[in-house]
């Protein structure tokens, strides 16, 4: 088939304005035009007002998980939806009446045959709710608890799932109720074996008004996308049925959707799906995409002939089978590392960053990506189990994790459980208060021992230094002031340099949470930190470092005419401000002071371009 088909100017899509359309777009054009073509098959006629429909019309839609509407032809042409309507009823039988007596009433066998069939299993039962016998079952259950309010529970399920208020076809439904003998004879026969009880003839006119509802192929497309979603519609973000009772009627699509032709269906397709002799068809590829098709002319089963094609074309061409699926575990993971070479951005005291060095291996960081389920969280477990010995900080960020499934939260917690029986501190990162990935990994490890959880991962990686540092002894509070010959920059100096740029700078106080520098202001001096704690930060937020006594800052002003980051107070600070205008008189006077301070700060950059490039480093490593 040729993709890049051009369109006749009489066709109208909401697409065709792009000049550069996307391929879906272009392959949906494509299957438009060479199935337009196909006049076999005839309009449904035993319903005698179907008859009128108009047999040229064809219209395609398709929605994304995300979303986004794809149309073409006649998409936006009303039709009735009748038995398409089933597979939405029994989602809200089940979620009216539960499982268990909707179980009761209906099977979930493949009957074999035609949707109209009258034979019952042998307890009585309609096969399936997808076939006539089923379905109006199923409105008898809604019926049983909603009484003459049933078809409006149904029709504002309907809406809900197609996003729009829907609307009924009264001649169709006028149509069906004259010549709907056949399913009368199915609904008294399920009075008879009490599947069906109360008013036969209410419960019917239900299940009749039910099929007469008007929708078009975007509004399938749209109901279908939002069983692809779990049960959010994707256009209008309203959660519209549980992902449990979703996986239940997509289950009885894939096995009976399609009639008499299920079988073939789903060997030939693979895509639960649902047709009705309005002409219409639903398919939700779950976590992809919903179709919606219209087209009258019906094959011999009653499913539509063109929008058969359609489907078939779609997931030959993309490989959208079911069950053709592949996923590799191992991506789950991007980087795994412990923190040699790689630190928090809060600068540490000499001894504290000994002890840093020696005992790297004592925090491990994994990062995940992407969507989590069983498989790739039990990859994760194995990964964790197989390298012993277990680093005391276990650290797993989960920043790039958009989901994780109820299964894999659940094993999660599990492995989460039996590291904290063995004295391992599991720190997880990524977790903002309300996502839901958070919320369920929250559910499953409420009785972790020692968890720890954060948003960030560098104040994540801090905390953990913090316990390695004090696990080794190396903690100690942070000194109160320090002497300027302690500062990085000003190494090498001799005491009465120090002393002599001492007596140029200015004492400064600020008060916690105090802005010291702003970022795009000019550079014009350089502190000396003596009390307190400051941060380094982009103007976005993002900490460059974290900074304590006997450490500079502002200093880049050597180099650079204006400020880069802002810097905060902390704690309450104390500080020496030197003007650089008075600093680099004072260098013009003695020049070996600007070598030294220059080599000082040379080494300072150095140090912090070498734990930059470890990063790049083990980033590019994954
Ligand atoms: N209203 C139609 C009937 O009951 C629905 C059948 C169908 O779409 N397959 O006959």
């Amino acid at each position: 088939m040729d993709a890049q088909v051009a369109l006749p100017a009489s066709i109208k899509t909401r697409n065709t304005g792009y000049a550069n359309q996307p391929p879906l777009q272009r392959f949906l054009n494509s299957c438009y035009q060479e199935f337009r073509g196909d006049d076999s098959g005839a309009v449904a006629d035993y319903i005698p007002e179907l008859k009128k429909a108009n047999p040229a019309h064809f219209g395609i839609a398709l929605v994304t998980i995300d979303g986004h509407v794809y149309e073409i032809g006649n998409s936006a042409v009303p039709f009735t939806i009748q038995s398409v309507s089933k597979a939405f009823v029994f989602a809200l039988a089940l979620e009216m009446v539960g499982e268990e007596r909707v179980a009761a009433a209906i099977g979930v066998e493949p009957s074999g045959e035609a949707f109209n069939s009258i034979r019952l299993t042998n307890d009585n039962r309609p096969f399936n709710p997808m076939v006539n016998a089923g379905a109006i079952a199923c409105s008898g259950l809604i019926h049983q608890v909603d009484g003459a309010g049933a078809f409006d529970r149904i029709l504002a399920k309907l809406s809900q799932f197609a996003g729009r208020e829907l609307a009924v076809d009264d001649a169709v439904h006028a149509s069906e109720v004259i010549t709907g003998n056949r399913n009368r004879a199915i609904a008294w026969l399920l009075r008879n074996y009490s599947v069906v009880l109360g008013d036969v003839d209410a419960v019917l006119d239900t299940y009749f008004r039910q099929c007469a509802v008007l929708v078009t192929a975007r509004d399938l497309a749209v109901m279908a996308a939002t069983l692809a979603n779990r049960g959010i519609n994707p256009v209008t973000g309203v959660q519209v049925i549980t992902p449990h009772v979703v996986a239940s009627t997509l289950s009885v699509m894939t096995s009976s959707g399609m009639y008499d032709y299920a079988g073939e269906w789903i060997y030939r397709v693979g895509i639960p799906a649902k047709s009705g002799v309005g002409g219409g068809i639903v398919a939700a590829l779950p976590s992809q995409l919903g179709l919606g098709t219209f087209s009258p002319c019906l094959d011999s089963h009653g499913n539509s002939v063109r929008g058969l094609k359609v489907c078939e074309a779609l997931s030959a061409r993309f490989d959208l089978h079911m069950l053709n699926r592949s996923a590799d575990v191992r991506t789950c993971i991007i980087a795994d590392y412990d923190i040699f070479g790689i630190s928090s951005r809060r600068s540490r005291q000499p001894h504290e960053q000994q002890i840093l060095d020696e005992h790297h291996s004592d925090v491990r960081v994994i990062e995940l990506v992407g969507a989590l389920n069983f498989a790739a969280i039990d990859y994760v477990t194995r990964r964790l189990a197989n390298e012993p010995p277990n680093a005391p900080l276990l650290l797993l960020d989960f920043r790039r994790v958009p989901d994780i499934t109820a299964a894999g939260a659940r094993l999660l917690g599990e492995n989460l459980a039996i590291l904290g029986n063995l004295g391992v501190t599991a720190i997880l990162t990524g977790f903002e208060a309300t996502s839901p990935v958070s919320e369920a990994i929250r559910a499953r490890t409420a009785e972790v021992q020692r968890l720890r959880r954060f948003v960030l991962l560098d104040d994540a990686i801090e905390w953990a230094e913090d316990q390695v540092i004090y696990r080794h002894g190396g903690f100690t509070p942070v000194k109160e002031t320090s002497h300027l010959g302690e500062q990085a920059l000003l190494a090498e100096l001799s005491a009465d340099e120090i002393a002599a740029l001492a007596g140029l700078s200015a004492a400064r106080a600020y008060e916690s949470g105090q802005r010291i520098i702003r970022a795009g202001e000019s550079a014009n001096s350089l502190f000396f930190l003596q009390r307190g704690l400051v941060s380094v930060k982009l103007p976005s937020g993002v900490r460059l470092a974290s900074l304590g006594p006997g450490m500079e800052f502002g200093e880049m002003a050597i180099l650079e005419p204006l400020r880069s980051a802002d810097v905060w107070a902390d704690t309450a600070v104390e500080c020496l401000e030197l003007p650089l205008d008075t600093f680099t008189d004072y260098c013009r006077l003695h020049p070996q002071i600007a070598l030294k301070v220059m080599r000082n700060l040379s080494a300072l950059l150095a140090k912090r371009l070498i734990v930059a490039n470890a990063k790049v480093d083990l980033l590019s490593a994954y």
